[in-house]
């Protein structure tokens, strides 16, 4: 009887657990970007871990993102990219994680042909989408600055050595939330004080979720993929446990000239914004870095092609289409719990 008692005043108390978890919240700004983690953490023996624990690795957190801005950015002016950047062309000693970093940006310009492509730095410093002085750039300037574009033009010597050729620079703008999502990933597996932590991390529109939801039975976030027209309303929710859902739009950072709207995704092919009736696509993927350079590419390929490259490659997508269509790669329902809500919004859901 005893045994009995316990194991319901147990099961009460793991259940008063999951409806009930102690989250905590850490906002900051990074990368360009807000950013909003939110964890819960349980010590060995299952209690839940107290203000400190969890306050000390939203710290954590926090420090190892502001450490890879500081690392991958291409203004800050002591860090490595911004040293190999400008080491004129010479062979330049970056730490482990910058090298690994650019290797996998090459990587994926491989996979995708080029769409996604980690040295559009010269053509990204025309357009200066996102600050004041953004404009359309001249095309002889255009065709000046995709002379220097090219990820042939990056190359990883090994022991964390790269050489830039032909005045090329690298922007690391298109994966670099995804690589910090990655490592905030590691840091929650390493124990640092709570034996398991649950955690959703919005590093702007990359999240990660990590460990499952306490606060639902099934352990699945729910993810909202946002209207492009209406960023605070969702077309889509995707229900999952772990990995990472990314979203590239064209309503992030753009401007509007003569009444067309430039975006911040290019083109590697012509310099200019993607323009191929897209209006946002998300990838679900178990590595966030991976899932930011497919969003990128996936926007520049269009719908046609990045439907059968999603195809060949299994990737997880969710396009929303000018047209107000929803398109799903038959990969998302093998990574998520897709739910249609755009009806009401006049788009329609194709798979
Ligand atoms: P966000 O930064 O809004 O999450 P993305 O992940 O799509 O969106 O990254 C866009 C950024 O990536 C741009 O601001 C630019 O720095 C860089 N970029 C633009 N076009 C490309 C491209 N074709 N391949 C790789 N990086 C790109
Ligand atoms: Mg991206």
């Amino acid at each position: 009887m005893k045994r009995l008692i316990a194991a319901v005043m147990l099961l009460l108390g793991l259940s008063g657990c999951a409806s009930q978890p102690a989250a905590y919240t850490n906002d900051f700004f990074a990368m360009d970007t807000f950013m909003s983690v939110t964890l819960y953490g349980s010590t060995p023996d299952g209690r839940p871990a107290d203000d400190g624990t969890l306050s000390d690795m939203a710290e954590s957190i926090s420090r190892t993102v502001n450490r890879l801005d500081a690392a991958l950015s291409r203004t800050q002016t002591a860090g490595d990219l911004y040293r190999l950047n400008h080491a004129d062309g010479a062979v330049t000693e970056v730490s482990a994680e910058t090298y690994e970093a650019v290797r996998q940006a090459v990587a994926y310009a491989e996979q995708t042909g080029g769409a996604f492509d980690p040295t559009m730095a010269p053509v990204t410093d025309l357009w200066q989408i996102g600050t004041d002085q953004a404009r359309v750039p001249a095309q002889a300037e255009l065709d000046e600055a995709l002379t220097h574009v090219g990820y042939q033009n990056v190359k990883l010597l090994g022991e964390n050595r790269i050489q830039l050729l032909n005045g090329a620079q690298i922007d690391l703008g298109g994966i670099g939330k995804g690589f910090a999502g990655d490592a905030v990933c590691a840091l929650l597996q390493g124990e640092n004080g709570a034996a398991s932590w649950q955690a959703l991390a919005a590093l702007g529109g990359n999240i990660v979720l990590y460990g499952g939801n306490p606060a639902r039975k099934d352990g699945s976030w729910v993810i909202g993929v946002a209207d492009p027209d209406q960023t605070a309303d969702s077309l889509v929710t995707l229900a999952r446990a772990d990995g990472s859902v990314v979203t590239s739009g064209d309503y992030e950072r753009f401007f509007e000239q003569d009444g067309k709207r430039y975006h911040h995704i290019f083109d590697p092919a012509t310099g200019y914004p993607a323009d191929t009736g897209l209006r946002s696509v998300t990838v679900i993927d178990e590595s966030s870095t991976r899932a930011d350079a497919m969003t990128t590419a996936l926007f520049v390929m269009g719908l046609e092609k990045g439907m059968a490259f999603c195809r060949e490659q299994g990737i997880a997508a969710v396009f929303i289409t000018a047209d107000k269509q929803v398109v799903c790669s038959p990969a998302v329902s093998d990574m998520a719990v897709f739910s249609f809500e755009g009806e009401d919004k006049g788009y329609t859901y194709a798979q």
